[in-house]
């Protein structure tokens, strides 16, 4: 299997390169040349499988001959074992027509681990035995740090550096980075906001030189393989519910449009998907996008569902990619024109395109508060923020009575115990895997929001290569 850019001029690469590269050198995104085909006879035989084995089947087309299927299975079976549920991603029936897929028992409890523990494997596995190093750099207002670090710690030939906004993000989220005492991870407080903190990431892959010396990469969901591995659990929970022989709709708590990106996918490569309903807060380009055809960037406002606290979506480009007919001149000419102007306007066929497989909904906080607290009384669950918004949107969607509706758990609620305190009177209990949080030492040095302070401190610590 070959990747090509979103933007048609950077160069075709494997599966090992693109899970490697991040951002395209035109500054696309990778997308599969072709989507792998799944026949009604390949869907039934996933029933009754594992989910590490119903992963190796669903990325094998994808992984091509990087890896035998033994080495993928070997490495999926590692990346799922961590997870403390035996289903690694259980469903859980919420009435008759409504079903919740927890995505948050993996070690950060939240579902970016579903990715990135497969990732940080598949960074040592294609490494290993090679004259290569990669330094790891990214930004994160929580999640994607606590998971990344997790998931690298340790591993050999890859140092990570976390930027995160200094007493900005909470204290679970801050220990959750700062007790892993790894020598190969480095968490650095920034003194400013998570954009600031994003833009100097930014600049510092804009710093060609510094990028080629100490070869930078990243891990937030521009990056294929994160992807790929998100398809795999449409399958799995899909084909519990009945199909290939019955047509599924999923709700999904939306920011960088990656998840929902990857249940997308799904349909393209032939599971039946009735329906993938994008759920955003107030933060709500993606609803505009998809209601009017207007993907203009706002002004962003905090939410206690702060995964969610995006303007710009990134793989919202690998959806316009196909909605423009994979031309990649047309999509590096909308996408230069979106970085200047802040706005796009879809066209009319563009825009019927998205409204045959999306829908949209834009939950506020009233709404998602409601949410929690009818999962507790009525459903019997506790659910956190995010999940309470992707709930609420499958609850007002239009969509025939018998089409079993799957809203995507994305954190544990225990995560953000504040927000579901507030909303339903229950303080979550911090489950047993993270409960000596509070008792562990924390690492991390606070440095200035300036993009050479931090380029030194890096400098120090990083191999060059
Ligand atoms: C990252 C995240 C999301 C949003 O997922 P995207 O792939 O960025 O759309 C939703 N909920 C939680 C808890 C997250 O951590």
């Amino acid at each position: 299997m070959q990747y090509i850019s979103t933007r048609g001029s950077a160069q075709a690469l494997g599966f090992e390169g693109a899970t490697l590269a991040g951002l395209a050198s035109d500054g696309g995104l990778y997308v599969p040349e072709s989507w792998p085909q799944f026949s009604r006879a390949d869907i039934a035989a996933l029933a009754g499988l594992s989910y590490a084995e119903t992963a190796v089947r669903v990325l094998a087309p994808f992984v091509g001959d990087a890896l035998s299927e033994e080495e993928l299975r070997d490495l999926c079976e590692a990346a799922y074992g961590r997870f403390s549920h035996k289903a690694v991603t259980p469903l859980v029936q919420l009435d008759e027509r409504n079903w919740l897929l927890e995505l948050f028992h993996g070690p950060t409890l939240a579902f970016k681990d579903v990715a990135l523990q497969l990732l940080g494997l598949l960074f040592e596995r294609f490494l290993s035995g090679k004259d290569r190093h990669l330094t790891v750099v990214g930004a994160t207002s929580g999640d994607t740090g606590s998971a990344a670090i997790d998931a690298l710690a340790g591993r050999e030939k890859v140092d990570i550096f976390m930027l995160h906004p200094k007493g900005r993000v909470s204290e679970v989220q801050r220990r959750q980075m700062t007790t892993v005492l790894a020598p190969n991870v480095h968490n650095i407080a920034i003194e400013g906001n998570f954009d600031d903190a994003q833009r100097l990431v930014k600049a510092m892959f804009g710093d060609a030189q510094f990028a080629d010396r100490f070869t930078l990469s990243a891990v937030n969901s521009i990056n294929w393989a994160r992807l790929a591995a998100q398809i795999v659990y449409y399958f799995y929970s899909a084909v519990r519910l009945g199909a290939p022989d019955r047509a599924i709709a999923f709700s999904v708590p939306t920011g960088n449009f990656g998840d929902v990106f990857a249940g997308y996918a799904a349909a393209q490569m032939g599971l039946p998907v009735a329906r993938l309903i994008v759920a955003t807060n107030v933060n709500d380009i993606l609803h505009r996008a998809m209601v009017a055809g207007d993907y203009s960037v706002g002004e962003l406002t905090p939410t206690p569902a702060p995964s969610m606290d995006i303007q710009v979506s990134s793989n919202f480009e690998r959806l316009l990619f196909d909605l423009y007919d994979r031309d990649g001149d047309i999509l590096s000419s909308v996408m230069s024109s979106f970085e200047t102007s802040r706005a796009l306007k879809l066209d009319d066929r563009a825009h019927s395109r998205i409204g045959k497989l999306f829908s949209s909904a834009r939950i506020d906080n009233d709404a998602m508060s409601m949410a929690m607290r009818h999962a507790a009384s009525e459903m019997g669950e506790i659910i956190d923020p995010h999940t309470a918004i992707g709930l609420s949107a499958a609850i007002s969607a239009d969509l025939a009575p018998d089409i079993p509706i799957v809203t995507l758990a994305t954190a544990h609620p225990a995560k953000f115990r504040d927000a579901v305190e507030r909303a339903t009177g229950q303080r979550p209990a911090l489950p047993a895997r993270i409960s000596g949080l509070f008792e562990r030492e924390e690492r991390y040095d606070t440095l200035p929001g300036e993009l050479q302070a931090i380029e030194a401190y890096i400098a120090e610590r990083a191999t060059e290569t």
